[in-house]
């Protein structure tokens, strides 16, 4: 029996995930499929109860979702647990279990951001939604000591401080208004920046003004089509060490694919599909990307270079 694996979201018709996904399986002898499947907000506890039967190997869960999937699942890993956002599913027997691969993505993007330096202890992060969650709780286990929280609506900001609450309790974790004096003291007393925000998609926006950014930040857009943002050419050109969310892309793919299949990821083969994939979308801006090149919701993921962007 052909197992399937869907990433369920909404928009999932750009996503990157399938590119790198069925190459995997394909690679490793697995015989699964990775498919898309767009569930509006309202469906999605139907597409997870669908998961049980025993043709499926589990799922992804991208945008908008993450959030709303943890009541849907049997049991939550520790991880899933300490950010509220599940990004990936799991089988054991009917019984779903919801992890997040996100963190093990951004723990990787950071450790190669940072370098050889020793790890800071004090960040920006802007955006509150599920990738902000679990860029936070990878700074608050990276050992971060000062971590702020800007959001367009402040209230989101608070209560993913007030959610992290006792496992942030030794650190200042704290959101903060979206203003840019506000935003433009605080960059200067931090030494990692994060865009978790969606904002930079196209390649014509930025969450914040170039001019707010001081030298030397090492900034984390988590943004990776368009591979080079607004956000980060204006970092670079303030004299910042800059990265996208390519890394961290690739590094929740690998760590999902091997809760699925129990093998080690074909990182390399991951990589190079997940690159073709991203050049073949360019600076497309996702949501202008031609809908004829990219693959059907529903529809297994036949041609990694047909992707385009998203997740
Ligand atoms: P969510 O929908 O959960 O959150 C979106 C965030 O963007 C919110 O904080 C929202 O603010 C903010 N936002 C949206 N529009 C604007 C705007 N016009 N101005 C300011 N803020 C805005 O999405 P995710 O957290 O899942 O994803 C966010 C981004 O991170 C996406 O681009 C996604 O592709 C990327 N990502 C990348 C990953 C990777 O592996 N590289 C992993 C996870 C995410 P508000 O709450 O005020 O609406």
């Amino acid at each position: 029996m052909t197992r399937r694996v869907v990433l369920i979201g909404h928009p999932v018709a750009h996503s990157l995930s399938g590119a790198m996904q069925q190459a995997a399986f394909d690679a490793a002898g697995i015989d699964a499929r990775y498919e898309l499947w767009d569930r509006a907000p309202l469906e999605l506890s139907d597409a997870i109860a669908e998961l049980r039967a025993e043709e499926f190997l589990g799922a992804n869960v991208t945008i908008p979702h993450k959030e709303k999937t943890v009541p849907l699942v049997d049991k939550t890993t520790d991880e899933a647990h300490a950010t509220g956002a599940v990004n990936t599913i799991t089988k054991d027997g009917k019984r779903l279990i919801g992890h997040n691969t996100d963190v093990a993505g951004f723990t990787h993007a950071l450790d190669a951001l940072v370098g050889k330096q020793k790890m800071p202890r004090g960040a920006v992060v802007l955006g509150a939604g599920g990738g902000a969650r679990a860029v936070v709780f990878g700074l608050v286990r990276a050992g971060f000591t000062r971590v702020i929280v800007f959001n367009r609506h402040l209230h989101r900001g608070e209560a993913l401080v007030k959610f992290f609450g006792r496992s942030a309790a030794h650190m200042e974790l704290r959101a903060m208004p979206w203003h840019e004096s506000v935003l433009e003291a605080e960059l200067s007393k931090a030494k990692v920046f994060v865009n978790a925000t969606s904002v930079g998609l196209d390649p014509n926006d930025t969450p914040i003004p170039g001019e707010l950014i001081p030298p030397d930040l090492l900034v984390l857009d988590l943004i990776y089509n368009p591979a080079r943002t607004r956000l980060m050419r204006e970092a670079e050109a303030a004299g910042c060490h800059v990265m996208n969310g390519e890394g961290m892309l690739l590094h929740q793919g690998a760590a999902a694919f091997e809760l699925w299949t129990g093998k080690p990821a074909p990182l390399d083969l991951m990589r190079e599909k997940l690159e073709e994939a991203i050049a073949a979308g360019g600076s497309t801006p996702a949501d202008e990307t031609p809908v004829a090149d990219a693959p059907v919701a529903d529809a297994p993921v036949a041609d990694a270079s047909a992707v385009a962007a998203g997740d």
